[in-house]
């Protein structure tokens, strides 16, 4: 049970690992667990001599440590969370101009699906995050904001979620727990790149996220060239499978479009895409290229990005331009994993 999180457990999962025998005694726990507390010495109304064997148990809840933390001037912070075998993932808190805070996490070591324009794809893929881990980036984001509670989380890190959907779905449901930390399903948010099987199980079966799928282009050819992804679930089969998302959920789909200049960022790309989401309720979140040194990209031109949200515009489509938050400490989307040299 050594360096296995409690992070990702229900009480009932907790009493057992713990052997604490009354099921109160496991709720009382696990609230304190959800509340943040990281140590036993801080549950205060647990008896001195429960805490000291527990503590002889496992000395500490977390399993990971945040390992490095990066600030960026317009607020975001980048956290380099260490976990218990020695790799690193990376996790982001975001606040927008309204002080919302939203967690963008990370379910997997690197990524296996390799999209052109990403750094994460550039890294490879090393492993799947337990739900325990993944559940600690947000309690160390939490750690790290001080004030003010984090009201939105997005899987948008490090990892494609489709592939790690069981941990996904207990992070999500520790997560959700009304009798925990207790987010609302509505303010999570689950980004995919497009893994078909995975869009329609968590339909049939939920939970009933948001859902934001990587677009980025809707043009079959390009979009192949530029997400390995698309050569196993084309764009027809990508559509049938949100059109049953959205009817299971009857909630707007987010299609996020990274764009890169002078390779999917022209009016006629933006056509495309208006005829290709025609039947589906979507938002568009269009998001500026991020640089990333050594891949073959450029950023779009303020330009560029003007007319292709015009054509979306036009179309009666809600385009929103991303900001650019964290670019300072290269933790905008697409950069995760420049410090993870472990
Ligand atoms: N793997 C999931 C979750 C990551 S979300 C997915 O791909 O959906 C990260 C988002 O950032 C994706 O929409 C991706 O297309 C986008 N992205 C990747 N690299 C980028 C870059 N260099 N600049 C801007 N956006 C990028
Ligand atoms: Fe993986 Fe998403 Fe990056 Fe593609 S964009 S390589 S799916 S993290």
């Amino acid at each position: 049970m050594e360096g296995e999180s409690l992070a990702g457990l229900s009480p009932e999962e907790l009493g057992e690992a713990l052997a604490l025998g009354e099921p109160y005694r496991a709720r009382q726990v696990y609230r304190w667990i959800a509340r943040g507390a990281s140590g036993w010495e801080e549950m205060t109304d647990l008896p001195a001599a429960e805490r000291s064997r527990l503590a002889g148990l496992r000395p500490r809840v977390d399993s990971s440590s945040p390992a490095a933390r990066l600030e960026d001037p317009d607020g975001s912070i980048k956290l380099q969370v260490r976990l218990a075998d020695g790799a690193a993932v990376e996790c982001v808190l975001l606040e927008d101009l309204e002080g919302r805070r939203t967690a963008c996490l990370s379910c997997q070591v690197g990524c296996p699906m390799g999209c052109a324009f990403c750094k994460t794809g550039s890294l490879g893929y090393l492993r799947d995050l337990s739900a325990g881990e993944i559940v600690e980036q947000f309690r160390f984001l939490r750690a790290a904001a001080g004030r003010g509670a984090i009201s939105n989380v997005v899987f948008m890190g490090m990892g494609e979620p489709m592939l790690n959907l069981g941990a996904v779905r207990k992070a999500i449901a520790i997560l959700s727990d009304p009798r925990g930390i207790g987010l609302s399903l509505r303010k999570i948010t689950i980004s995919t790149s497009g893994v078909v099987p995975g869009i329609l199980d968590l339909a049939e079966h939920g939970p009933k996220v948001r859902l934001a799928v990587s677009l980025t282009s809707a043009d079959d050819g390009l979009r192949g060239e530029l997400m390995p992804v698309n050569s196993r679930w084309d764009l027809a089969a990508l559509k049938d499978a949100l059109a049953r998302y959205q009817a299971a959920t009857g909630e707007r789909i987010t299609l996020e479009a990274a764009l890169m200049g002078g390779r999917n960022s022209s009016p006629a790309d933006a056509e495309a895409l208006v005829r290709w989401a025609s039947p589906l309720k979507v938002q568009v979140n269009l998001i500026p290229w991020n640089k990333v040194p050594g891949l073959p990209f450029s950023e779009p031109s303020r330009a560029e990005l003007e007319a292709f949200a015009a054509v979306l515009e036009r179309a009666g489509m809600t385009a929103s331009r991303r900001m650019r938050r964290g670019r300072g400490v290269m933790g905008a989307c697409g950069q995760l994993g420049d410090t993870l040299r472990a």
